[in-house]
């Protein structure tokens, strides 16, 4: 780095959000610079050959419903820039012990009527919600403020707010219940507590509306679509710079750090008020995970159909089993059959592995910093709902939260949400401020998943952290934008 360059902004990490604010900040004629720890760019969007050569992982993230559906994500030109979504035919299926298996369908009406008794209920649930959407999206996927369609906004919160296990009562059958409880597990939060319906509703919307999509060739294709982007605007990147001390950085008028509050406060502590400072010590993490990628001989042979055609499987039975097994989590402990989420990426993206070969990703939550090997538990709970894929595995590269937190310094005993999104932390991440985006000292921001709205590959932490430094320090007001409207 040469530190007699003076930059507008400098954004320490190149995940979603770090990215999202520099081509925010870099679109607005800013002079800027991300700088990066690792040696590759991408944060969570990285893939890499981690089995065998030839067969590509994603390393984090790998389904993108949030991401085709980011109000900021999805107006970028990316794929002038590489970047190719592929969607399943299915987009996510949830075996039980019968061979049934439950599934989310791209169709409303589609999934609805394939949950038979539960029909109605599902079409009056969420039909209005998905028809809402788009006036609900932009208020719900920033910080909390009065949102531009109240009635829209009351009719999701109301619901959203609940715990899922209360609004799993609604639901008559086995099939709605066990599909619902896969997707309040995304919570990484016991099923009794308050918001985690939140992230079930948000998921099942956004893949009525635009998928659950893959990424072409491996998610890091979407990483280096944003950075290519952010270059070809006159951005810079450098990597294997890990930033520890303010000292490091070169001249610039605002830092924007996709990092989290822990790195936030060891890096800047020192210029924060004694307030701030407890704040973010007070942050919390949540449940960790275990990840495990597959080189598969051939495709996982469920028994039931619908998971051989899904992309993203949910593994762990009934509604039951899988509040069971996150209840236990939050209370320490390792669930003998936990709740195993799949993706099947080389399914629908032929590149990912040799011919007739293909790869399979999956994690089960474990708790915080946990060192466990839940190998042999994840194996087993595929096995239950696929006889013979043990037989089917050719390597395997196994990842527990000590790993993870190695590979990203934002992943605090594995924690890869940034934090807890419980209620306390849902809109108030890190701290309870004005604008959580900004830190105690002028021109430091926080951009990162620690901030509203939290984990996912969707960019809009970076792009509301870049907007609030637009207007503050340049006095740039960004809802007079030509590139975001
Ligand atoms: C196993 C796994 C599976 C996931 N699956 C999905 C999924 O399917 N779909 C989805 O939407 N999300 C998924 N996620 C979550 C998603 O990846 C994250 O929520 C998201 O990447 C957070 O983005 P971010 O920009 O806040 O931070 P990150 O993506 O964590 O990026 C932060 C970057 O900053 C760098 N950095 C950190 N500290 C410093 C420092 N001090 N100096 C310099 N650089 C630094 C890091 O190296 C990293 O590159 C998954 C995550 C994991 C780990």
């Amino acid at each position: 780095m040469n530190n007699n360059i003076a930059y507008d902004a400098v954004v320490v990490g190149s995940g979603p959000n770090g990215l999202a604010a520099a081509i925010l900040l870099q679109q607005h004629g800013l002079n800027v610079l991300v700088l990066e720890a690792r040696d590759t760019i991408g944060g969570g969007m990285r893939s890499a050959e981690l089995t065998i050569p030839g067969y590509v992982h994603d390393v984090c993230s790998a389904v993108h419903p949030m991401a085709a559906a980011s109000p900021f994500l999805s107006k970028l030109p990316l794929e002038e820039y590489g970047l190719s979504y592929v969607n399943p035919s299915i987009l996510a299926a949830h075996p039980f012990d019968d061979s049934t298996a439950a599934a989310l369908y791209a169709g409303l009406d589609e999934t609805a009527t394939a949950l038979g008794p539960d029909r109605e209920t599902y079409l009056n649930f969420f039909k209005p919600l998905v028809e809402k959407w788009p006036a609900i999206a932009d208020d719900l996927l920033g910080p909390f403020g009065f949102p531009k369609d109240p009635l829209a906004f009351a009719r999701f919160g109301l619901s959203a707010i609940l715990p899922a296990q209360l609004l799993a009562r609604k639901f008559k059958t086995k099939h709605l219940r066990g599909l619902w409880s896969g997707m309040a597990a995304h919570s990484m939060l016991p099923f009794s507590k308050l918001t985690t319906s939140a992230i079930a509703m948000v998921l099942t919307i956004n893949g009525h509306l635009k998928g659950w999509p893959i990424v072409k060739g491996g998610t890091q294709m979407l990483a280096n679509a944003m950075a290519n982007y952010f270059c070809s605007l006159g951005g810079e990147i450098e990597t294997n710079t890990i930033i520890s001390s303010l000292r490091q950085l070169p001249k610039t008028k605002v830092v924007l750090f996709d990092t989290s509050p822990t790195q936030l406060l060891q890096i800047a502590g020192h210029t924060f008020s004694s307030i701030y400072k407890q704040q973010l010590r007070r942050y919390r993490y949540g449940m960790g995970l275990f990840k495990v990628d597959w080189a598969l001989d051939g495709p996982v042979p469920f028994t039931a159909a619908q998971c051989r055609e899904a992309g993203t499987v949910h593994i762990g039975n009934t509604f039951e089993e899988i509040a069971f097994s996150e209840q236990q989590i939050s209370k320490g402990k390792h669930p003998e059959r936990p709740f195993v989420l799949l993706a099947q990426q080389s399914l629908f993206d032929e590149g990912r592995a040799p011919i007739g070969k293909q790869v399979l990703w999956g994690y089960c939550h474990v708790p915080n910093g946990s060192t466990k090997d839940m190998t042999t538990r994840i194996e087993n709970q595929i096995e239950r709902f696929a006889p013979g894929f043990k037989e089917r595995i050719l390597a395997r590269h196994t990842t527990d939260t000590e790993a993870l937190e190695n590979y990203n310094l934002n992943y605090h005993g594995g924690d890869v949400n940034g934090g807890a999104l419980d209620l306390g932390q849902l809109f108030t991440r890190p701290a309870l401020r004005f604008s959580p985006y900004r830190s105690a000292t002028k021109g430091l921001y926080i951009c990162s998943a620690s901030t509203p709205p939290g984990g996912g590959v969707h960019g809009m932490g970076g792009y509301h952290a870049a907007k609030k430094a637009l207007l503050d320090i340049f006095k740039i007001n960004i809802n007079s934008s030509k590139y975001f409207m």
